[in-house]
């Protein structure tokens, strides 16, 4: 659940404005680039450390920025309390600390590439941006992205981070084996292979393990793919084809700022190769293939979207909705997402359709998205397919916080589960209720980190309450 406390930075337009998120991170990449412990204090109040939408200022400005394994080992054994923060993309308090913040931004290497083994070795700090380029002139690929690449993969993975695509699962699923850093300071391995249910309870682990220092993840040969995008798909067709829609392509999205009744895009992202290519005829349910590179809200510049209009291109540069050398954002905004059954996908749609116009004034844009199911014991995906619907929300979090319970209570029935790196305000009780595995998780945390080092007030809160 959400911390209020985390989000009056948002009330006070003052601090709100102080710094622009690009001298923000100019300043955090050279703070952090200091093997030492980085005490912040020199910055000015204003400055303080913040996650990357700008609406949740960090607890402490303590930051270590580890080099190495030892490094990481010799800092964890000497805390009483840490957590590791990746790259910030997290809206609420998952990655918050009171007392110390420890970055692995520089341990960012390929450690091994086995192409026998379909499988690449990385340091825990190492974001799919960088990954992927190199992954891509080795002659492989992995299997899905998020909506942008600029995230951490450890990070992305311990919250369950998706795509889209009813056959792909989410990014956590590419995960084949884990080092992590214990509370002891001790190194653990953990592989799918080896280690069955502790390894798939570890995967999406929301940072409360240990430090993940290094990710082994399943490739497979690289391949081209092209995106297209249609215009306005009548809410009808939603009703009646749902399936047909989500079984069309790779990867399909829906959007919608849920006037109209009507989809105002759909993103299909068709892998370039025989059997799979999508037919890209000019009608696609009504809909119509758009004339020009569109942004998912359609009055923005498409120029931070990666290419469509069918142009072939490698996988990387088309599974995202947001090319790597861009900013990708419309500006300050906050996101919320649920995980709802497949089962239930259209009932829920339009459970939230009968919201428009509480939901409308407050929406930047929704995105759904369909995902295929897991074996990880905290995935919003375990053992069920999931449709899931997303919220860019405006930077209002007074207008947001009343919001959410209503979206909530409309898709409870559902028993849908919130994305852990967005706002939601889920009860932990309903948490738990929907979570079968919570309870070997916490006996899985209290092995790995007997005195709750890890633990934040979120992880309290939304885990170890319940
Ligand atoms: C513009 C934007 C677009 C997004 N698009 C998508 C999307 O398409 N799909 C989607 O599912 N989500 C999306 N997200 C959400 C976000 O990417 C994820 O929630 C993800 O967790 C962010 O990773 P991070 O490293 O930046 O997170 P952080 O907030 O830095 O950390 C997240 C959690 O991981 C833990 N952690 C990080 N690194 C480690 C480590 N080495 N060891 C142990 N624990 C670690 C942290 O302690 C914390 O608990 C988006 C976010 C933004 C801002």
């Amino acid at each position: 659940m959400y911390n209020c406390r985390v989000f009056k930075a948002n009330l006070d337009p003052a601090r709100a404005t102080v710094m622009n998120k690009r001298t923000f991170i100019g300043l955090f990449g050279t703070v952090i680039a200091s093997p030492i412990l980085s005490r912040l204090s020199a910055w000015a109040s204003e400055n303080k450390l913040k996650n990357w939408a700008g609406n949740l200022e960090y607890s402490t400005d303590r930051l270590y920025s580890a080099n190495s394994l030892e490094q990481v080992r010799n800092y964890v054994k000497k805390r009483s309390q840490l957590k590791v923060l990746g790259t910030r993309h997290c809206f609420n308090n998952i990655a918050d600390s009171t007392h110390n913040l420890l970055s692995l931004k520089s341990m960012d290497e390929v450690v091994a590439l086995d192409p026998a083994a379909h499988t690449v070795t990385v340091d825990a700090g190492m974001t799919y941006g960088q990954l992927c380029p190199y992954l891509h002139s080795k002659g492989f690929a992995l299997h899905n992205l998020a909506s942008l690449p600029h995230i951490a993969i450890a990070g992305a993975c311990s919250t369950a981070t998706h795509g889209s695509g009813e056959k792909n699962g989410n990014l956590a699923t590419a995960v084949s084996a884990l080092e992590i850093v214990t509370a002891a300071g001790d190194v653990v391995k953990l592989s799918r292979q080896r280690d069955g249910e502790a390894f798939r309870g570890t995967v999406v682990g929301l940072g409360a393990l240990g430090v993940i220092t290094k990710v082994t993840l399943d490739i497979q040969p690289t391949f081209m793919m092209r995106q297209y995008v249609y215009e306005d798909l009548p809410l009808a067709a939603v009703k009646d084809h749902f399936d047909a829609i989500e079984a069309s392509s790779y990867s399909v999205s829906l959007f919608t700022d849920w006037q109209n009744q009507r989809f105002s895009e759909v993103w299909i992202k068709s892998r370039d190769e025989a059997g799979q290519a999508f037919d890209a005829t000019p009608e696609f349910f009504g809909a119509k293939r758009a004339t020009k590179n569109l942004h998912p809200i359609a009055e923005l510049s498409a120029e931070n979207c990666t290419e469509q209009m069918g142009v072939p291109g490698p996988w990387f540069e088309r599974l995202p909705h947001f090319r790597m050398g861009f900013t990708p954002s419309a500006g300050k905004e906050l996101q919320s997402e649920y995980f709802v059954p497949r089962q239930h996908a259209v009932e829920a749609i339009l459970a939230v359709e009968r919201l428009r116009d509480q939901v409308n004034p407050h929406l930047m844009i929704t995105e759904i998205r369909a995902i295929a199911p897991d074996n990880l014991w905290l995935s919003p995906c375990y053992e069920q397919a999931c449709v899931t619907i997303h919220f860019t929300w405006k930077q209002d979090w007074p207008a947001v916080r009343t919001l959410l319970p209503v979206i909530e209570k409309e898709l409870a029935p559902f028993k849908a589960r919130p994305h852990w790196g967005k706002l939601f305000t889920t009860s932990p009780d309903k948490l738990k209720s929907v979570y079968r595995k919570l309870p070997d998780f916490i006996q899985l945390c209290k092995k790995y980190d007997p005195q709750g080092k890890f633990r934040n007030e979120f992880l309290s809160t939304n885990i170890f309450s319940s």
